[in-house]
Order: structure tokens, then C-alpha cells, then sequence
């Protein structure tokens, strides 16, 4: 009986959403129709075309127009509905998009089905959120080109955000082969199974919780990524930074891993930026550093790994730095993997003053980025047998990272507008 029901409302609904379609697809129109090119089109009468909405399918008829001098068509109304080239409504395309960033076409197709009566196969919600995905991705984009070129207000203007945090990082998406041609990888043969999304995460902090640590502030954080290089990811990173307030914040903060593209990415775009090194990955690279310098030693190694742990949070690391070079392996190859590594403390040193960073009530740990890749890649993308091309997973990238920073709606709203 409900579902009997539910069709019969459902039905009658769309009666009612196609009388009033119907008037903005064949209204008279008070200034006349142009082409791109420039040219005043002309009517060819009224066609109608099939859309599937939230009540079902309905007819929908309007006026189409073609240009007499590059022989182009426009139907206004497509246009005014945001139904163009699509014959599926916002309302189905906002739904099967926001299903499809969670969860398996297949299991999207079946679900919509049952939630909301909606007959879609799993290959046209592939289309659909996907397309959305790429929509998401051109907005994204146009706002971009906006912020990148966007100039800091003068210095007397007051600034408003108490801490800005930054933070980005490199994470894995399974790959269809031939996507991964010409591609390094990990795997022993120095094949590829995966190619490396970056993602960047934004977040503001105010409050400070009863023991003086830091608390990010509840829903400050947005999400942006993509699988591309470092150099087109730099200006994803920092637009997104000028648009959550770069040039506003007091104190500007990136806790990364200090990966090499990571560093370069700081050091160009944000200079006056506080850079520390997640202290977590700071001390895995310390534990190498005791394996690859008392490996056979069980009985030294933990006692340096305790004696340099204390030294990291102090951020006395050219005591750590000073007492490794002493405690060299002899054979040299040995000796040369721990020289590396020692450089890794070298290069960073100024970004893992922990005491003074935790002093100065700053996160040090990179917990949140290490989240958003789980949230905004691995959830969605890393389900075993699973296989992406760039173009699905850029698409479905923009679409977890656009929700995730609550600003779907936002994106139907400008589109509306
Ligand atoms: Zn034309």
C-alpha cells in the first residue's frame, strides 16, 4: 500500500511540475534569442523531451531555436531548467551524485530504487555522478583562476582568524592498467598499481581545550584534491588557503611530512607560514634511524630510540643529529642509508622545534590530513577490486571534497543563480 501510494502521489506530482515547466519552456521571451556566434536565432517551434525527475518522468516541451548562420540549436528552456544535454533533472542528479560519492554505482542504482522510486542503471549513475563530479571540479576551477591572482588587503586591515592550518599529503588511488603506463610504482618489478591523489585540508582554530591544547573549530575544515602534479596542485592548495582566509590569519600554520614537493609547495606560497613536521612521521623516521644504526643491538637501540624520542620533543635535534653521526654502522653502505636518513633531520630541523610549537598551543600532528585522505580518497576509492581512470576518480575526488566541506548546496545555488 505504500508504495502503491507513494507512485500515485508521485504521479500526480509530476503532473503538476510539468504545467509549470511547461510555461518556462514555451513562454514568449521579451529579447531575442542569440547564438554564441552572435546572431539572432530563430524559432523552429516547440519539441519536447522526456525528464526524469524526483516524481518520475514527465514531458517536457519547449522552444527550440537555430542559428542561421552556423546552423546551431538552443532550447532557453534546457537552459533555465538545467536540464541541458541531460535528461535527468538537478534534483535526480544532486541525489544520484551524492549516493554515487559514497558508495558503488550498482549498490546506488539499487538503493535509489528503493528510497526514492527512481529507475536508474548502474551505468547512467556512473554517468551522472560523475558528470556532477566534473561540474563540481569546473566550478572548483573557475574559482581558482579568481583567488590565485587575488591581491592581500593592505596591512591595516585588521585580521580576524586567529590560527589557519594547512595541510596536505600524497595518497594512493588503484588505477585501470593503462592509466598507469609510464608510471613507478612500488611494486617489485618497479611496476604500478596506484597513482598518488593529493589532497589539502583547510582549518581554522580558536579554542583551546581545558589542558591548553588546541581544538579545531567545529566544521572549519574544507577538503580539496586531485590526482594531478605537484605543480597544478599548488594553486588548488593555495586558492584554497586565500579562500579560507590566508591574507585574514594571524598565524599561518602547514604540518606535513616534509616530503620534498611538499616543502617546495610551502616554501613558494605560504613564506610567512609556521612549517612543522608531523610529529609522528618525525618519529618513525627516528625509529629508522636506531634500526639502521644499532639493528643487531636490541639492548641500545631502545635505549637511544628513548634517549632520542625525549630529544625530538625537546626539538634538540642537533643533539640527535650529533650523537648519530658518532654511532655510524662500519660497513659503508650501511653507513650511507643512515647518513640519508640523517639528512632527513638535517633538512627539517627548524620545522620540528616540537616544545617551542607546543609552547605556542600549535597542533603537531597531522592526524587531520591523514583523515581526509581516508575520508575523501580510501573510503570510497579503495574497496578491494576496484579500478579507477583519472578522469572518474578526479570527478568523484571533487564531488567527496565538495561535500565534505558542506558546500554542495552551494553549488547548486550558483548554478541557479
Ligand atoms: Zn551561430
Amino acid at each position: 500500500m505504500e508504495e502503491a501510494i507513494r507512485a500515485a502521489v508521485h504521479a500526480a506530482g509530476a503532473k503538476v511540475l510539468e504545467q509549470l515547466l511547461s510555461q518556462v519552456g514555451i513562454g514568449r521571451r521579451e529579447q531575442a534569442v542569440r547564438c554564441l556566434c552572435g546572431a539572432a536565432m530563430n524559432s523552429r517551434g516547440i519539441q519536447e523531451k522526456s525528464i526524469a525527475t524526483l516524481l518520475g518522468d514527465i514531458r517536457f516541451a519547449r522552444s527550440a531555436y537555430q542559428c542561421p548562420r552556423c546552423g546551431k540549436t538552443r532550447y532557453p528552456g534546457d537552459e533555465e531548467v538545467d536540464v541541458v544535454k541531460t535528461r535527468y533533472s538537478p534534483g535526480v542528479r544532486r541525489l544520484v551524485a551524492d549516493f554515487g560519492s559514497d558508495a558503488p554505482f550498482k549498490r546506488v542504482s539499487r538503493q535509489l530504487k528503493m528510497a526514492a522510486a527512481l529507475d536508474i542503471s548502474r551505468k547512467d549513475c556512473e554517468r551522472i555522478a560523475e558528470g556532477t563530479g566534473q561540474e563540481v571540479a569546473g566550478w572548483f576551477e573557475a574559482q581558482r583562476d579568481r583567488l590565485r591572482f587575488q591581491e592581500p588587503p593592505p596591512p591595516e586591515v585588521p585580521k580576524t582568524i586567529e590560527t589557519l592550518y594547512i595541510e596536505f599529503d600524497g595518497t594512493g588511488v588503484p588505477m585501470v592498467p593503462h592509466e598507469l603506463q609510464g608510471h613507478k610504482g612500488k611494486q617489485e618489478d618497479g611496476a604500478a598499481k596506484t597513482r598518488e591523489a593529493k589532497i589539502g585540508c583547510v582549518f581554522t582554530q580558536i579554542l583551546f581545550n581545558e589542558k591548553g591544547r588546541p581544538i579545531r573549530d567545529p566544521a572549519s575544515s574544507s577538503f580539496v584534491g586531485a590526482i594531478e602534479t605537484a605543480g597544478q596542485f599548488q594553486w588548488r592548495i593555495y586558492a584554497e588557503a586565500v579562500r579560507r582566509g590566508l591574507f585574514a590569519a594571524k598565524r599561518v600554520v602547514c604540518v606535513t611530512d616534509g616530503a620534498e614537493w611538499i616543502r617546495n609547495i610551502v616554501e613558494i606560497h605560504f613564506k610567512g607560514a609556521i612549517h612543522i613536521i608531523d610529529l609522528y612521521h618525525a618519529r618513525e623516521h627516528l625509529l629508522n634511524l636506531c634500526k639502521l644504526l644499532f639493528g643487531r643491538d636490541i639492548r641500545r637501540l631502545n635505549h637511544f630510540k628513548d634517549r632520542w624520542w625525549d630529544k625530538l620533543d625537546e626539538g634538540n635535534i642537533e643533539k640527535i643529529i650529533e650523537e648519530a653521526h658518532a654511532h655510524l654502522p662500519q660497513d659503508e653502505q650501511d653507513a650511507k642509508t643512515a647518513r640519508t636518513e640523517i639528512g632527513y633531520f638535517e633538512t627539517n630541523k627548524e620545522r620540528m622545534r616540537y616544545e617551542e610549537f607546543f609552547n605556542q598551543g600549535l597542533f603537531v600532528g597531522s592526524g587531520v590530513i591523514e583523515a581526509a585522505c581516508r575520508t575523501v580518497v580510501a573510503q570510497r576509492m579503495k574497496d578491494s577490486g576496484m579500478e579507477w581512470t583519472v578522469r572518474g576518480a578526479n570527478a568523484i575526488a571533487a564531488l567527496r571534497c565538495v561535500i565534505q566541506s558542506n558546500r554542495f548546496e552551494e553549488f547548486w545555488e550558483q548554478r541557479t543563480a
